[in-house]
């Protein structure tokens, strides 16, 4: 049976600011987080753990963890690609760490600087430490629909992966459409291959961009097909940094509008969330890709 629940993973302060050219300071990102978990979203991946040398937007991660207000009920998680940075995260008190592999080779050694087998043994060398911290371990497949250097992934590739990472210890794993190549065929042929491989009891979801206006008809199949949680970015914000033409995260509260009128529960505001994506986009030239922050809801005394 398909859940009539979503979880929304917000990424805009993570996924979002890390692919924008402008530097927010830490007191604007903890704005961001702090205006975003007082929207009723339940996780928000608020930081990553890597070298600010090669990411300054996600410098001082630790501050932003210390600085920011701490609901009951929202998640934050932050993003650890090895050993120093899973110490880190655990140190600085998130509640989940992210780990990624691309599902290319090409991409992975450019994204990552290493093989995906020597990203899956990394993985397997944070696990241990973040599960005995008691904190919550996910994975992401990236660029599991299509790669910018290699072309098309197939499914057995993606799920090959998915195993291995839940072999190594996560119970949940994520699949991005980094390149936003995917169509709402693959995705559900994905989700159906991938749980086959890990088992029911594994949560499921998609990181999906709308670089090429199919994100919000790939996150309707996903959540037809029934996963458990998906990623958005407040007003579109961000896309990925390391893959060229890669714009778009889709925007978090366009896909609450369309999951609620489909009938799904995310326990988002959506008119506080439109509220964020409008103060974020005070601190860009240009418009965030967002549509219901321009276009309002539909209806407009519905909210929530
Ligand atoms: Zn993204």
């Amino acid at each position: 049976m398909v859940s009539s629940k979503i979880e929304i993973c917000e990424v805009g302060p993570r996924d979002g600011l890390q692919s924008e050219p402008r530097i927010w300071t830490v007191e604007e990102r903890v704005e961001l987080i702090d205006r975003l978990s007082s929207t009723g979203v339940p996780r928000i991946e608020a930081v990553s753990f890597v070298n600010p040398k090669r990411v300054p937007q996600m410098a001082d991660a630790e501050v932003v963890m210390a600085k920011i207000k701490r609901p009951k009920g929202v998640k934050f998680a932050g993003l650890a690609l090895n050993a120093m940075g899973a110490e880190r995260a655990i140190e600085a008190g998130v509640d989940e760490v992210r780990y990624v592999v691309v599902a290319s080779e090409t991409f992975n050694q450019r994204n990552q600087g290493a093989t995906i087998n020597e990203s899956l043994v990394g993985f397997s060398k944070i696990a241990d430490k973040v599960v005995n911290a008691g904190l919550k371990l996910s994975a992401t497949v990236a660029a599991a629909f299509g790669c910018p250097f290699e072309g098309k992934i197939e499914v057995d590739q993606v799920a090959k992966i998915a195993s291995k990472l839940v072999d190594g210890g996560c119970v949940e794993v994520g699949m991005a459409d980094t390149i936003g190549s995917g169509v709402p065929t693959q995705v559900t042929e994905l989700l159906s291959v991938v749980r086959h491989a890990v088992g029911s009891e594994i949560g499921l979801g998609f990181h999906l961009h709308n670089t090429r206006n199919t994100g919000f008809a790939n996150a309707a199949a996903a959540a037809s097909a029934g996963i458990l949680f998906l990623d958005a970015s407040v007003g579109g914000l961000g896309g990925c940094p390391f893959a060229p033409k890669a714009t778009g995260n889709i925007a978090t509260e366009d896909l609450c509008f369309m999951l609620r009128n489909m009938g799904f529960e995310t326990g988002i505001k959506i008119d506080a969330y439109i509220e964020t994506s409008l103060w974020a986009e005070t601190f860009f030239d240009t418009p965030l890709p967002g549509q219901i922050m321009k276009a309002g809801l539909f209806p407009d005394t519905v909210t929530g």
